[in-house]
């Protein structure tokens, strides 16, 4: 990289976003105080399970939940197959049974439902309108008497698109056995989190991209949802997640939860003050197209533009020659160099899906980087427009 990365401007808080300094120092004195296993019955692990139950209920009480509700996991990727394919584990007669998401899901849900596919359990992959929201008449209309999950995101990691979930709630609601699945990893800090209201069931969420550490995350299990776990090992975690538990991490990821929670709102005026001033440039722009929908139907903290004819690669590192990180897609998917899925589903257009750019906002963001980004923009669209392979 020609450029050090402390004159870069990050834009890619959704891909993960730098821990808070509280957070930090938390993890750093845990690590150095508090090394005791939590399971030995010394009083050295006793102090260690005492810091792992106040993050528990510190995880609980931001999100309303019960402590006992918090299954402590190694981040979301494994929660969200720990929700999917441990509600399918636990089902009596294994695998004959439908089950249901959308097709914009983040690739830790998607890829779960797909294997789930494969080995012979019927999945609905519902479609999603222009917004990238699914409709809840379809989810309606899809519910079958064998229907046994439905997992849906809260905010989409790519376009920032909202999924109705309170009205997929309601509809749930309805059909008592069925086990209602969300995905929060984008929502946490950036709108309400109402797990109640939405009648949610199992609930998951990351730390790092919340301010928190890698590597530690939360399933959130409201009503004794029944789970069968991934892994054979111990007893933690409710006997639902063996592994010794990763102590430092939950206590960080526990304050991280609380502050993304208190600083919700205030977040979520200023990202939506800065996304205005971001896209009052769109025209200056002229070749990009905005993907996300309008507020309220994303969270602002994500806008998701095209430069249809323009590979987003391309557009990726000539922002970087000048300073500015953003990305293509999820980052989890981006290695694998196809239009992205989420874009495909949303707007049914190659071209549009291969050349999607993800711009995503975090604590550091202010109008003064904003405008370094657009200013950006403008001079990379213009530079590269005569090179697009289409004109539109
Ligand atoms: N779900 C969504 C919506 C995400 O954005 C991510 C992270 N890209 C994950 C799940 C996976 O989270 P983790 O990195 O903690 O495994």
């Amino acid at each position: 990289m020609k450029t050090s990365t402390a004159s870069m401007l990050y834009f890619d808080h959704s891909a993960s976003t730098p821990p808070h300094p509280d957070v930090i120092r938390t993890m750093t004195e845990v690590m150095e105080q508090i090394y005791a296993n939590p399971s030995s019955i010394h009083h050295m692990g006793g102090q260690a399970e005492q810091l792992v139950r106040r993050a528990r209920e510190v995880v609980a009480g931001a999100l309303n939940a019960s402590p006992n509700d918090v299954i402590f996991t190694s981040g979301a990727t494994e929660s969200n197959n720990l929700a999917i394919l441990g509600t399918v584990g636990a089902l009596a007669g294994g695998r004959s049974r439908h089950i249901i998401t959308s097709a914009v899901e983040h690739a830790s849900v998607y890829e779960c439902f797909r294997e789930l596919e494969r080995e012979g359990t019927a999945v609905t992959y519902l479609p999603v309108d222009e917004h990238g929201r699914i409709r809840p008449e379809d989810l309606e209309a899809a519910i079958r008497p064998e229907t046994a999950l439905i997992s849906l995101m809260h905010v989409n990691n790519e376009t920032g698109s909202v999924q109705p979930l309170a009205e997929a709630g309601r509809i749930v609601r309805e059909h008592p056995g069925i086990v209602f699945h969300v995905d929060g990893v984008q929502g946490l800090g950036k709108l309400p989190v109402d797990l109640e209201g939405w009648g949610v069931h199992l609930y998951s969420l990351s730390g790092h991209k919340i301010r928190g550490p890698k590597g530690v995350g939360a399933l959130l299990r409201r009503g004794q949802a029944p789970l069968k776990p991934l892994f054979a090992g111990g007893a933690q975690e409710h006997r639902l997640r063996p592994g010794t538990v990763n102590v430092p991490g939950v206590i960080a990821l526990s304050k991280a939860v609380r502050l993304a929670v208190e600083e919700q709102q205030a977040n979520y005026e200023r990202w939506s003050e800065l996304r205005g001033l971001l896209l009052s440039r769109l025209e200056e722009w002229d070749p990009l197209v905005l993907n996300s929908p309008p507020l309220p139907l994303a969270a602002p903290h994500i806008v998701n533009l095209s430069f249809p004819g323009m590979k987003s690669e391309v557009v990726v590192h000539a922002l970087e020659e000048l300073g500015i990180i953003v990305s293509t897609q999820s980052a989890c998917s981006s290695k694998l160099h196809q239009p992205s899925r989420v874009l495909m589903a949303m707007t049914n257009d190659t071209e549009r899906a291969a050349s999607g750019l993800r711009i995503s906002m975090g604590a550091d963001t202010d109008a003064a980087s904003i405008e370094r980004l657009s200013d950006a923009l403008a001079e990379v669209t213009k530079r590269l427009a005569p090179m697009r392979t289409s004109r539109r």
